[in-house]
Order: structure tokens, then sequence, then C-alpha cells
């Protein structure tokens, strides 16, 4: 029978997965089982929705046989097992979606660091089977079928799928393991003492009994008649035995979990290969009762602002995983949170479409919600390098949660927010930013732009600074929308510095401003018709202080909204209003000045120019004929 190719990809992930990965061989084993443990709650849940299912949950388990002379190790499972089809789309294809990434990642420092949980993230796990394998066969029965398959490869030149007798449904994943070479050992797989430690550190909370055949040491019974010169007698004897505790690590005691266990647990079930950041675990008694462990990882998933990205949380009903991503257990703000939430109230047999409309659900999501901004809230406070590494992680993201549904959470996420600020020269909460204000600043001063130092060389920024106020530098795209759904926070509200009532003006200043627009009448009118309609107005401006001018929108768009409205992919294009404002006191304006009382109208239509090219520039704004520009410049210095 002719060999089927594994997929390109996937030859190449094979030989990378066997080849570079040395130190941790031994992990092949809790991917195994963690499938295994996968089949069987597959089955678990169809149990619950199907009546065909003739299992009982207390029956399902992973069975372990060391076979010394036949140099075999066989991992078996009763669950859901896997039709001719299942073993060729899943143990024929690695990592369809995942493989660029992981390569990506092998190629940067991580080579050097801790890789072993790279694997499970790529959903290549059964893979690492052939890291200690030369030749792996798959035995499987599909819960709803009478027939059986045989898979089997020896590794990266393709497999095979031929028919087979089985009786019971389930998997036997059989493994000839490689003969021990170049200082390599993998005859221990083969011992019950290393497979048991085995068990223990990887896979002891899988929650269906991991059983093998141990021998056991011990004394023979004393028979009943044995006289008083009895010699107890010792003897060995093969049972078969539990290996794993099963308690899954939520339902533990907190203060018996170590910092390790949750660690790895994460890193395992979530196919992480950081540590998270923070661990939540919590529990609720009374209404609803539940026991959650969330997670916040330590860094933005590669898919995390795709489309393919799904937020949930694991979901658990008496033991029984019920659902993998329980989107309705999230708000969206915190989507990054990874975890499992269980809970004895779901009645087990719901079916996936009632669950996902239950009361109970909502009562949990809203607990969380409060329990993850208060963890992220107390890091904040306690770790600040912590917290401004969530930031960089997930800042953006709740941003956006800021942003979405009309500010509808703003509340609850404002005092998670860091902007940049022009005096600490680091990142500040609002609240410290507050702390800060002299008592006569009214707003809270904000500019935007595309780099902090961009933003701090803005003609607008110079005014504010000089009055010793702080402003927040805002260098994200979403930024501006930020500050409008936020609108006011701990009784003062929000201002651009580009806003033309950024600095209340006091009567004389009101009365100086109005001479001066006064006395700049014609130049305003002269630059404005030689600039036509490419700006609805020219004014004096009122927020440069040494800066010749600036750009300023009217109405509600602003000209960062027409930045970022303009980069969405479709989305619509907006244009904001443009206003030119000059600096009446800075000496271009004179030179304007000259020339119109001199009626030269050309060089009054140069000046113009030049001036708005300078402007746009200076709001990161495309010019609109780039070549023209550098003419006029040129121009002005012969
Ligand atoms: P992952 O577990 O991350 O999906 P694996 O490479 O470990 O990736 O497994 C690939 C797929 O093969 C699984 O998603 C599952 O569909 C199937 N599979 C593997 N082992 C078993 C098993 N023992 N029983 C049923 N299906 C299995
Ligand atoms: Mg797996």
């Amino acid at each position: 029978m002719a060999k089927k190719q594994f997929k390109a990809e996937s030859k190449r992930l094979l030989d990378l997965m066997v080849n570079s990965i040395y130190t941790h061989k031994e992990i092949f084993l809790r991917e195994l089982i963690s499938n295994a443990s996968d089949a069987e709650d597959k089955l678990a849940y169809k149990s619950l929705t199907d009546e065909n299912v003739d299992i009982k949950r207390k029956d399902l388990k992973i069975t372990i046989v060391p076979d010394k002379e036949g140099r075999l190790l066989t991992v078996s499972d009763n669950g859901i097992g896997m039709s001719k089809e299942d073993l060729e789309s899943n143990l024929g294809t690695i990592a369809r979606s995942g493989s660029g990434q992981f390569k990506a990642n092998l190629s940067e420092d991580d080579k050097a660091a801790d890789k072993i949980d790279v694997i499970g993230q790529f959903g290549v796990g059964f893979y690492s089977a052939f890291m200690v394998a030369d030749h792996v066969t798959v035995i499987s029965k599909a819960w709803d079928s009478d027939e059986a398959w045989v898979w089997q490869s020896d590794g990266a030149d393709g497999y095979t799928v031929t028919q087979c007798e089985k009786d019971a449904p389930g998997t036997d994943v059989i493994m000839h393991l490689k003969a021990d070479e170049d200082g390599e050992n993998y005859s221990k797989y083969l011992e019950t003492y290393e497979l048991q430690e085995l068990i223990k550190k990887y896979s002891d909370y899988i929650r269906y009994p991991i059983v093998m055949e141990v021998e056991d040491y011990r004394q023979k019974e004393k028979p009943a008649d044995a006289g008083d010169d009895y010699k107890p007698e010792w003897e060995t004897v093969k049972e078969w035995k539990t290996i794993n505790s099963m308690v899954p690590l939520w339902q533990r005691q907190k203060s018996k979990v170590k910092p390790e266990e949750y660690n790895a647990f994460y890193k395992e079930k979530f196919g992480d290969w950081q540590d998270p950041l923070a661990v939540i675990h919590t529990s609720a008694e009374g209404a609803v009762t539940y026991k959650a462990m969330l997670y916040i990882p330590a860094q933005t998933p590669y898919d995390f602002y795709t489309r393919e990205y799904q937020k949930g949380l694991q979901l658990y009903s008496s033991g029984v995983m019920i659902m993998d991503k329980c989107a309705d257990l999230l708000p969206d703000c915190f989507r990054f949170v990874k975890g499992v939430v269980d809970s004895p109230d779901f009645s087990l047999n719901i079916s996936r479409e009632i669950l996902q409309h239950d009361r109970q659900l909502k009562v949990i999501a809203t607990a969380l919600e409060k329990k993850i901004k208060s963890e992220l809230v107390k890091m904040q406070k306690d770790d600040r390098e912590k917290y401004e590494k969530f930031w960089k992680a997930f800042g953006t993201q709740i941003k956006y949660g800021v942003v979405a549904d009309y500010g509808a959470k703003k509340e609850l996420l404002q005092d998670l927010l860091l902007f940049w600020s022009s005096k600490e020269n680091a990142y500040t909460t609002l609240a410290a930013y507050k702390d800060r204000m002299p008592e006569d600043q009214p707003y809270y001063y904000y500019a935007c732009g595309q780099s902090v130092d961009k933003i701090a060389k803005l003609p607008q920024v110079e005014r504010i600074l000089d009055k010793g106020y702080e402003i927040l530098y805002c260098t994200e795209d979403v930024d501006d929308f930020v500050m409008k759904a936020l609108a006011e926070v701990d009784g003062k509200k929000f201002k651009s510095v580009a806003d033309e009532d950024a600095l209340p003006q006091t009567d004389e200043e009101k009365k100086a401003a109005a001479e001066k627009a006064e006395a700049g009448k014609g130049v305003l009118e002269a630059v404005k018709e030689a600039l036509g309609d490419q700006v609805k107005e020219v004014r004096i401006s009122s927020i440069l202080k040494s800066g010749a001018c600036c750009l300023s929108a009217d109405g509600p768009v602003s000209l960062e909204m027409e930045r970022y409205m303009n980069k969405l992919e479709g989305g619509e294009h907006m244009k904001a209003e443009r206003v030119l404002e000059l600096n009446p006191d800075a000496a271009p304006f004179a030179a304007l000045k000259r020339a119109v009382d001199a009626g030269d109208k050309d060089t009054v239509a140069k000046y113009a120019k030049v001036l708005y090219g300078q402007a746009l520039l200076l709001a990161d704004l495309p010019l609109e004929d780039p070549a023209e520009f550098a003419q006029l410049v040129s121009s002005l210095m012969v």
C-alpha cells in the first residue's frame, strides 16, 4: 500500500521537533495523555446530550502499558475514538495555522530557552511521540462506528491507514521506542517507576484515572495456623493502580497549590511557553457556586487582534468539560484572560444552546469581571514593572474596551489606563496625573501624534507646558476616541492641546486677541484666497507660542480621527474640516503682511502654500502635491 505524504510543512515541522527538542523528550507522555483525556472528555460530553452513548463516566480511563520485550509503550483510552477520516486529517496534517509562528519563534532568542511548551501551542502534541519512537501505530475505533482503523508511521516519510479489528471504541497509541544511542536513554520509558514519576509530574490533575500495572513488594499474610516461630515472608505482587490524584487544580485549596503548579497548568492547558503574569484563583458559594482559575498572559497571542482569536473560558460542570471557550463568561475588554470555570449549578443534561443563555452564566461573568479588574489594579499598585508589561501586551485592548459600546465599560476601565506623561517621562495613571495637577489647571491635557518625540515638538504643546501643566502624549490611533469617550474623570474634563479654548483666556487676553485678529484680517483673507477650498478657514492662532502655523479641525471630525479612519480597511473616508492657524507674533506673519501691503499677490500665494504645507507636515498628514511644495521652498531660496 502506497504511503501518503505528510503535508510539506508538516514534514519540516516534524523534522524540527524530532531533531531540535533534545532536552525535554519526556513530555511526549504528557502530550499523549492529554490527547487521551481530551478524547474521554469529548465522549463524556456526548453522553450528556446523546442517549446512544452507552458509557458511564466512571468507566472512562487511560491505560499505560510498557512492554520491555517488544520495546513497546502503549497509551490507551476508551474515549471518542477516530474514524478513518479523523486519522487522516488529525494525524496527517500538523499545525496548519500555527506553523509559521512556530518557526518564527524558534528562530529568535527562544531558541536557547525552555521550549517544551511550544509543542502544545501549535497542536503538534501528537508528533512528540516521534522524539522517542521510531515507529508509531495508532489503532482507533470511533464511538459511533463498527469499523476500526490503524494508522502507522515511521516519522517524516509519511503514513498508512488500513482497516483492522478492535473491540471497544477508543484509541491505542503504540510506540516502538528508539534504540539507546548517542547517550540517549529511551529504555527508561519502559520502566514503571519512571513512567509513574512522569505521570505525577505532568498529568496529576488529569481528571480520568491513569492506570498502570505496578509491582508492589509486600509482606505475605500471616497464615492462621502459623506458630510462634513464624517469620514474615515477602512477595512481589502486580496490581493495577491509579497513578494520578485526579483532583483538578482549581478544586484544590489555594494555599496548597504552589506557584509552579499554577504556571505549569497554564502553560500546558493554554499552550503558552511563558509563565502568566498573574493567577486569579477564586470561588463563590451561595446564589451561584463556582470555582474559577483565571490567568493573565504575559504576551499578546500572535492572533489576538485578528478574527481568528476566540475569547472565552473553559467551562466545566461537576468535572465534565461542557464548553471549550465559553464567550459569555468574559467581557470583550478582558478577552485576553484565559482560564477555567467549574460550577455544579449547570444541570448536566443541558444542551449547549440553553447554556449560552443561562442566567447563572451572567452572574458568574459579572463576578469574574470585578475580580479581573481588582487583580489588575492590585498589580498596578504592587508591581508596576509587571503591570507595564501587561499594559504593553494588552493596553490597546483596554482602550478599545473604553471606547466600545458608547463607553459602557469606561467606569470599570478608567483606573487601568496608562498614558505617557510629559512631566514624568514615563507612564502615568489618570489618578496620579490628577494628584500632580496644580490647583488652577482646568483640564486633563492630551496631545496626539505619531511618537512621543514628535508630539513633544508640536507647536501646540509649547504654551501648555509653559504654564507648568502636564500633557498626556497619545501615540495610538484609538487614543483620541478614548479621551472623547472618557469625557470626564473624577470631576475634570479632557482637553486636546489643539483645541482653541484649551487654555481659558482672561478678558484682557481675549481683548488683545480680538485686536490682533482685527489687525491681521487683511492677511488672513489674502491667505484664504490663495488656498481656496483646501482650508475652511484661516485664523489667528491662540494656541501657538513660537511656531508660525499649525493645522486644526473644525467640526466633529478631528485630524486624528481622519488619520485613523482612513487607515482602516474599508473604513469610510472622513475628512476633517481644516483650519490653518497663523501666529501673528512669528516672523513669517510679518513677511506675509509686507507682501499683502505691497499688493504682491504672487508672493502672498507662495507664502500661503508654504505655510499650509508646513502645517500639514506637522500634523503628520500627507502633502497634496509634494513636488510643488519642494519647488516652492527652493524658489524662495533663490
Ligand atoms: P492538539 O491536541 O493540540 O489538537 P495533537 O497533535 O496532540 O494536537 O492532536 C491532534 C488531533 O488528533 C487532536 O486534536 C485530536 O483531534 C486527534 N487525537 C489525537 N489523539 C487522540 C485520541 N487519543 N483520541 C481521539 N483523537 C485524538
Ligand atoms: Mg494534544
